[in-house]
Order: C-alpha cells, then sequence, then structure tokens
C-alpha cells in the first residue's frame, strides 16, 4: 500500500498490507498473549503506559513530522495533538486504578457482594485518520490497561502513524502478541468483522459505523461508534465581543483543515448582529494562511483524502445554486496537494447540503436566525448529535438553549474542545456508547458479581 503525502501528492512510503491470513494470524497470538496480560496487575500495565507516555514526548519531532506527512495538517496542530493526546493518558494514568478497583457493595451480614471488573478480551479498534493519536488513545489505552488485548486498525490515511503507536507501545512494555497493527483499506477492517472478538470499538463515519454494527450484531459483543457530526453554533445578539467570537467559530471550523468530527459545520447568528458578525468573521478568514502544512505560519494545511476537494467544491456549487452567496474563499489552491481556501457561505438554508450533510473541511455556512426559539429548531434539523455551542453573555439563557439540544456535548462559549474527564459521546447518527472519562474506562471492561455466602 503506497502512502501519499496529500500536499505534494508525493509517494512517502510503502507498507505490506495484512491478507485475510495474517489478521486471523495475529488474532490468534493476541488471543492467546492476552490471558497473561490479564493476569498483570493494574500497576504494571499502568507502568508500560508511562512510559508510552514518555516516548510521545520524547519522539515528538518524528511523530508531528510523520502525521503531518501523511494528514496534511499544520505541523504545530500535529505538536499540539500529541500533546493532547499525553493530557488524556495522564488522566487515564491518574483514574484507571480507581474506577478498575474491585468494589465491596455489601459487607455486612451472611451474604457480602462485591463487583470485579474484567476485561473483554479481544477487541478491535478501527479507527480514523483525522487525529489518530487523539482517537486512538481514548480507545486502546483504557482498553489495554484493562487487561484486553488490540487488534489496532489505523486508517490508511494515518498507517505511519499506527506503525509509530506499536512501536512506541511494545519499546513501553506492550507485548507484541497484546497490542498489534492490522494495516491496510476497508477490506482489512471487515476482515476483523469476521473474527470473534470481544469488542468492536469504532471511530470514523456514520456509513462505515452501520456498516459494522450491523455486521457484529449477532456476535453479542460490545460495540462502540464514535462517528461523524454537522455541529452547530449559535451566536446570542448579547455577546460583548463579535471579533473575538468571530475569531472562536472561525477556529472550530478551520482547524485541523477542518477535518474534526467536532468542527463547527454550521453557524447562526441572531438578526441584530448578523452583518457585524459577517463581517468580522469574513475578514478574519481572508486572513487565514493556507499552504505548506510543515511550515509552522501555516493555518489551514492539506486535506487528507484525494476526492475531499471535490467534495467540498461540490457542496458549495449546490449551495450557490440553491441561491447562496460565496463571501470569502471556496476556491482550490493553485499547487499541487489536495488545498481547498477557507470558504464562507452566507443566504443559506437547509434545503443546501452545505448546512445538512458533514462537510469535513474549512467550509461553512451561516445562517440568520430571529430568535432562540428558531436557532433551537434549526440546530436541531440534523440526523447528527455530536456537539453544540452557544455564545451569549448570560449562562442561564445559553442554558435554557442547551436543555433542549439532542447532542453528547454543550458548549458555552467555546466550541470544538474535548476534555478527557467528561463522557465524549455522540447521539443519532453521531455514535453508540463512549470514550474518555470513568465511564470510558469502564467501556472496556465487563463486571462480574459476585455474591459470597459465608
Ligand atoms: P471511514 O469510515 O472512512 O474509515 C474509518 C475506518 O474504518 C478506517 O480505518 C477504514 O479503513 C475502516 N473501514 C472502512 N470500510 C470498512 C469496512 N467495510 N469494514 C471495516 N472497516 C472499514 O472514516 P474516516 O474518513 O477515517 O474518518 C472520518 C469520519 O470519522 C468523519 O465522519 C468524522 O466525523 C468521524 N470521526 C468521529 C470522531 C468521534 O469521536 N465522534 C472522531 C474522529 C472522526
Amino acid at each position: 500500500m503506497q502512502i501519499i503525502n496529500p500536499a505534494t501528492e508525493a509517494v512517502i512510503g510503502e507498507v505490506t498490507e495484512d491478507t485475510q491470513a495474517t489478521v486471523e494470524e495475529k488474532y490468534r497470538s493476541v488471543k492467546a498473549g492476552q490471558r497473561a496480560w490479564a493476569g498483570r496487575t493494574v500497576e504494571e500495565r499502568l507502568a508500560c503506559m508511562a512510559r508510552f507516555y514518555e516516548a510521545l514526548e520524547t519522539e515528538k519531532k518524528v511523530l508531528a513530522e510523520t502525521l503531518t506527512s501523511e494528514t496534511g495538517k499544520p505541523v504545530q496542530q500535529s505538536y499540539n495533538e500529541l500533546n493532547g493526546a499525553r493530557g488524556r493518558i495522564r488522566y487515564f494514568l491518574d483514574n484507571t486504578a480507581r474506577w478498575l478497583a474491585e468494589e465491596w457493595v455489601v459487607t455486612e451480614g451472611a451474604t457480602r457482594e462485591k463487583i470485579v471488573y474484567e476485561p473483554l478480551g479481544v477487541v478491535a479498534n478501527i479507527s480514523a485518520w483525522n487525529y489518530p493519536y487523539l482517537v486512538g488513545v481514548n480507545v486502546f489505552i483504557p482498553a489495554l490497561l484493562g487487561g484486553n488485548g488490540v487488534l489496532y486498525k489505523p486508517s490508511e490515511y494515518a498507517t505511519l502513524t499506527g506503525l509509530h503507536i506499536q512501536r512506541l507501545l511494545h519499546r513501553s512494555g506492550v507485548p507484541e502478541d497484546v497490542f498489534t497493527v492490522v494495516t491496510g483499506k476497508g477490506a482489512a477492517g471487515e476482515w476483523l468483522l469476521q473474527l470473534p472478538l470481544n469488542g468492536y470499538f469504532f471511530t470514523g463515519s456514520y456509513r462505515t459505523g452501520r456498516l459494522i454494527a450491523e455486521k457484529v450484531a449477532s456476535k453479542l459483543v460490545p460495540c462502540q461508534l464514535e462517528l461523524g457530526g454537522k455541529d452547530p453554533l449559535y451566536v446570542m445578539d448579547d455577546i460583548e465581543d463579535i471579533d473575538k467570537v468571530a475569531a472562536a467559530a472561525l477556529e472550530g471550523v478551520v482547524y485541523n483543515n477542518g477535518q474534526s468530527c467536532c468542527a463547527v459545520e454550521r453557524i447562526y447568528v441572531q438578526e441584530s448582529i448578523y452583518d457585524a458578525f459577517v463581517r468580522a468573521y469574513t475578514e478574519q478568514a481572508r486572513k487565514m494562511v493556507v499552504g505548506d502544512p510543515m511550515n509552522g505560519g501555516t493555518d489551514v494545511g492539506a486535506l487528507t483524502r484525494p476526492g475531499q476537494l471535490e467534495f467540498l467544491l461540490g457542496q458549495i456549487s449546490d449551495a450557490v445554486e440553491k441561491g447562496a452567496t460565496l463571501l470569502a474563499g471556496g476556491r482550490p489552491v493553485d499547487r499541487k496537494g489536495y488545498f481547498i481556501e477557507p470558504a464562507v457561505l452566507v443566504n443559506v438554508d437547509h434545503r443546501m447540503k452545505l448546512m445538512t450533510e458533514e462537510s469535513f473541511g474549512p467550509v461553512v455556512g451561516i445562517q440568520r436566525v430571529k430568535d432562540d426559539a428558531e436557532a433551537v429548531a434549526l440546530m436541531g434539523d440534523t440526523e447528527y448529535g455530536l456537539t453544540a455551542a452557544v455564545y451569549s453573555k448570560s449562562y442561564e439563557r445559553a442554558e435554557r438553549v442547551m436543555v433542549q439540544l439532542n447532542t453528547g456535548t454543550v458548549y458555552w462559549n467555546c466550541c470544538d474542545r474535548v476534555s478527557a474527564s467528561l463522557p465524549w459521546s455522540g447521539r443519532k447518527h453521531s455514535g453508540l456508547g463512549m470514550t474518555l472519562s470513568y465511564q470510558g474506562i469502564r467501556a472496556f471492561v465487563q463486571p462480574k458479581a459476585y455474591h459470597i455466602r459465608h
């Protein structure tokens, strides 16, 4: 399998894809290795993850540059991602022992009761390319800490990063027959679905997630899906600093070249400040530096997947044909690689794909709304339910809106943000199950109820 740099279209590596036979072989090996791993103490497993945590820091230059070379994200954002991943690992290092410890729930009387948390067994982690470290550590760190064996399939657009992760985990003391990378495209993922695994943990698109859920349903094992979004941001008329809110919204739209599951994908602004907001947003969007992602000053690098540029141009022309106005950007950049200028569209509505279908790029439509009720109706008019943001001076007013939103996460005066201490979950087509927080530690173990009669 060839690895292409999306910023130059050059081939930067070649890796051997797994076959069905090698995937089965890896499964047998991990199945055998998992028992000994589960027999180690949580402290021993934590010590391995602490070494991995250190390795991400000592090797950060090569890891960040590899990540940028295969995904096209600005290199500073690759460093940020590594740093963010370390923050999440730190959370797991500090909290896992507590949440995996056995719990005595009845300690008096003739029958004592306790809960013991056991590993699921061997699980698959089928992952996405947009934040391979962040979405990876959400799954494989707590899965390993819980005593599971992991077959990790990085996205075909983040394979070199997946191989770095494997190398560093092994060097940190995780045995080769406990964590193994499966390389390849969709077919390699499908072979994992055919194995008798004890859990499937997927990050990616709704289309693939639904297919996986259907295929593994009859196994009756946990299947968690972290899927896409069409996340709205609503600006109320009482905000104090329009430029600042516009800057925050723009960052939410364009960060990681717009390829974040919780990227801001549509903006609603109350009418009295609408014109001023659009002006501030557009002015700042025009200043974004689009170009070589290896350059520290670049704001927007290359889109990762080859077909994504045409996809975004298609959404923009669909919107324009239906009456939208393109105020800025939205054109391919005249150089090799998959680049688009951040696009700002107004006069948009929900007949347009731009406002309903996940874009996954630095493009956004800004729509005028009369009041909170109209904003709530439009924010909820989506098949997705990952995050939603409200900007207002008043928390009380924002909260009246936030309680009405059917999303796993709501934000007041912030957006495009994930915390290791909070559960990360999507509703509707944004997913099933959760990672992070104590719930994301418990997601990788199963409780056993002990009834102990003296
Ligand atoms: P994708 O669905 O195309 O691919 C995800 C993974 O599934 C890849 O490893 C791919 O090789 C594998 N795959 C593809 N077909 C398969 C099949 N038939 N059987 C088994 N595996 C298969 O998604 P992507 O393009 O890598 O990621 C982008 C999507 O991920 C976006 O929709 C984004 O919003 C979502 N995402 C969600 C979260 C979250 O936390 N909710 C985080 C990151 C990304």
